[in-house]
């Protein structure tokens, strides 16, 4: 779209001359050049091409331009820039189209002529907030911004809470309030998620000794494990140590696990997880059937409680598949000797369904939200 000399100058209409004829001879039939202005071009790429077939014009023009250009016996050098947008992706006008195009291209100078790049608005704010985000998560456990949440998991047949999910809460100055979801798989991703998990763990055994000495102890609490604490050897020996640090017995610890949290490497997954059962420490399969190989990793992971999703449970007094779907998860895991418990439970009709059918736990806001250290203990003294 853009085109200077080496130098930045803006063209002479001979350079543009010979410009828009290598262009017209470079793009395809059926593409459109036209001059948008100044030393800007404009090509409508035909709407069969490919993405490929775009990036590959794109390169071909670029190292077509580089190559020095001779004008009235003189040689030149140019640079050109190239800012793309896809029709159907990136503007429903043709005005926005090209508005978009004018983006790109500014994007295609910020990283250096003689370059191109995509419209990529969505991409480019995502990219910005994630960078923020990791720049405060790294200070976040320094400046004691974390807090542990504990939401209650009732048994059906006694009424009684006989359990705890511990969920993370960050609450930044900049950033104010991230949720877990958003934050959790950045962690992973910045290789901070070990030291925010160990961080969990310890808050987590610290309260339960807190309770223990109260008399108010008689509760498994789980904590969530993300798939890079399990590629981290130092992972059990941790949760072992913590729980012999704080001296509370392993039976009150869980851990949750995702398929995705073990897919990476299965193998080590089990013989860290059968490392945990042998302690004492039960381990829940958390979001069941929401990914991919779940039977088989079912025969082979010692899992004590299936965790029937939140997404089966929003319609199952309504819906007969989600209904034959918990129903399914509720007498395979009695079959395999596991407890189930159904998450995101709201109202008296799915407690009512589940409870009738014969699933063994529940949790969700009908019973009580995530709440504080504090809040939890005033529940457990109820
Ligand atoms: P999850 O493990 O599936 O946790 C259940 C989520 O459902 C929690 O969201 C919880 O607050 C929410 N929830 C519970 N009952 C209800 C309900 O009745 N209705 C609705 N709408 N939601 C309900 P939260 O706390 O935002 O956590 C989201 C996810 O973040 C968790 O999903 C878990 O994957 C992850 N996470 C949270 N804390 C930790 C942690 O300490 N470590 C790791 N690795 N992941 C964590
Ligand atoms: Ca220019
Ligand atoms: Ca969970
Ligand atoms: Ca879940």
């Amino acid at each position: 779209k853009s085109i200077n000399d080496s130098y930045g100058h803006e063209m002479g209409d001979k350079a543009l001359q010979v410009v828009s004829k290598f262009l017209t001879e470079t793009v395809r039939e059926g593409d459109t050049v036209t001059r948008q202005g100044g030393d800007e071009f404009q090509i409508i790429v035909a709407d069969d091409a490919q993405l490929g077939t775009t990036m590959a014009l794109a390169q071909k023009i670029l190292a077509g331009l580089r190559k020095e250009l001779v004008i009235d016996e003189q040689q030149i050098t140019v640079t050109s820039s190239i800012g793309i947008a896809v029709s159907l992706t990136d503007g429903d006008s043709f005005e926005e189209l090209v508005r978009n195009g004018d983006t790109a291209l500014f994007r295609a100078k910020e990283i250096g002529r003689d370059n191109y790049a995509f419209f990529t608005e969505r991409m480019d704010a995502e990219i910005r907030d994630k960078l923020a985000i990791q720049g405060q998560l790294r200070g976040a456990i320094a400046r004691d911004e974390f807090e542990v949440h504990y939401q209650p998991q009732m048994c059906l047949k006694t009424g009684a809470m006989v359990g705890a999910e511990a969920l993370l809460r960050w609450d930044n100055a900049v950033l104010g309030k991230v949720p877990p979801n958003r934050f959790i798989p950045l962690a992973e991703e910045y290789g901070l998620v070990n030291s925010i998990g160990e961080w969990v763990l310890e808050s987590v055994v610290a309260q339960m000794k807190v309770w223990h000495d109260q008399g108010l102890g008689d509760i498994k609490v789980a904590v969530n494990l993300a798939a890079g604490q399990f590629a981290n050897d130092a992972t059990v020996p941790y949760v072992e140590s913590t729980l012999r640090k704080f001296g509370v017995p392993a039976e009150f610890l869980g851990l949750e696990i995702t398929e995705g949290t073990v897919m990476g490497d299965p193998n080590k997954a089990v013989a860290a997880l059968r490392r945990l059962k042998d302690i004492g420490v039960s381990i829940s399969l958390d979001d069941f059937g929401t990914g991919y190989s779940s039977l088989s990793y079912l025969k082979r992971f010692p899992i004590d409680v299936l965790k029937i999703d939140k997404s089966f449970v929003d319609d199952v007094t309504t819906n007969s598949a989600d209904a034959a779907i918990a129903l399914s998860v509720i007498s395979l895991a009695h079959n395999l000797n596991m407890r189930v418990i159904a998450e995101g439970v709201e109202t008296r009709e799915q407690v009512q369904f589940l409870t009738e059918r014969g699933c063994d736990e529940m949790q969700g806001y009908y019973f009580s939200r995530p709440v504080n250290a504090d809040a939890f203990t005033a529940l457990l003294r109820e």
